[in-house]
């Protein structure tokens, strides 16, 4: 193997895999003119697939007739690969260019089905190959660029914009996907459902302003209850909020849903008309082994008549719904 000794880290790097040294070099010394990339080079084949997985080239510029492993079928082992590959801030998309001897149709169409991008044709001219790896790694670069907007777009479309947690349609799919998780476990699913008390009268007093930072601390103080990395809460809508506990059985969650109540009630957010002059949540809890003869609905809404329960027993409690 060969690697440029003065290269950088956070270059683009460009693979290339050619049998023939003198090959090798040729392209290597050509690359060398483009600055802002680093190379890497060898003959072997197996060799070349450890370099792929170990450091992801941005480009590989692979010749068609490898011994061992012909350049058509590597190039379909690092598109299967690329299939599997979920690393954050990575379009899962590696430029391949074939170098080949011959200009054959077929050979061509070959290529390109099994996964490669362009084909070179040797001897290869230096102003055709650096024109080819720049326009590449162009492409290779915008891709890179939407896959991060991407991942951007996919992490705020699941979070309520006001309080930061995830929103109700982040809830549906985490109270469906862990639903079936628990049924495959045989676990118990619980939920917690909560409400701000006398929430109209405080915006009444204070302003929706106000009433929107004291939204964000309680859905902070709600969050921060939740020790579990597979528990969730979410804004359920208006000044509802929502928890997934899964693994956790009724009395399990009775005692979560308390230390919710008390950590709402300690940011001693003061409310004319709440309970003791603080701002006080109530909550439902429901708890059941799901089954796939029953329906998380059905959890929900349980939880939601436990809510109710708690409202008409006086608010800022907590109200198991068996
Ligand atoms: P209860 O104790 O029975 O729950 O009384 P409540 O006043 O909290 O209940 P109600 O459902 O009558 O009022 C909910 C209020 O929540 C009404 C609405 O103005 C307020 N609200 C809902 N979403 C938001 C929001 O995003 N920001 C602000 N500031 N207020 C909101
Ligand atoms: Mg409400
Ligand atoms: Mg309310």
């Amino acid at each position: 193997m060969f690697d440029q000794p003065t290269s950088g880290k956070h270059k683009p790097t460009v693979l290339v895999i050619a049998p023939s040294a003198a090959n090798r070099t040729q392209i290597c010394e050509c690359l060398y003119q483009l600055p802002d990339i680093r190379t890497i080079a060898t003959g072997d084949g197996k060799q070349a697939l450890t370099i792929i997985q170990e450091t992801w080239p941005s480009m590989v510029l692979l010749d068609d007739t490898l011994q061992g492993m012909d350049g058509i079928s590597l190039t379909r082992t690092i598109r299967s690969w690329e299939q599997s590959r979920d690393e954050a801030d990575f379009s899962p998309w590696t430029p391949i260019v074939l170098l080949s001897a011959v200009n054959d149709e077929d050979i061509l169409a070959r290529g390109i089905l099994a996964g490669a991008d362009d084909f070179l044709y040797k001897p290869v001219s230096e102003v055709v190959l650096l024109a080819k790896v720049r326009a590449m790694l162009r492409i290779a670069t915008r891709q890179q660029e939407i896959c991060a907007v991407h991942r951007q777009l996919k992490e705020i479309a699941i979070l309520d914009s006001l309080t930061g947690i995830p929103n109700r349609r982040h809830f549906d799919d985490t109270l469906a996907a862990e639903w079936k998780r628990c049924i495959r476990t045989e676990s118990p699913l619980s939920i917690v459902i909560s409400d701000v008390d006398f929430f109209k009268q405080f915006n009444d007093i204070y302003g929706h302003q106000a009433g929107d930072v004291c939204l964000k601390a309680v859905a902070s103080s709600l969050s921060e209850s939740l020790f579990r990395v597979e528990d969730t809460v979410a804004r359920y809508g208006g000044e509802e909020f929502v928890a997934i506990l899964p693994g956790t059985d009724a009395n399990g969650a009775y005692a979560v849903a308390e230390r919710m109540r008390l950590s709402a009630r300690d940011l001693c957010i003061p409310h004319q008309q709440g309970i003791g002059g603080r701002i006080s949540c109530s909550f439902g809890v429901a708890s059941t082994r799901p089954s796939i003869d029953k329906a998380p609905q059905q959890l929900l809404r349980t939880a939601d008549a436990g809510l109710y329960a708690a409202k008409r027993a006086g608010r800022n409690r907590v109200a198991l719904n068996q």
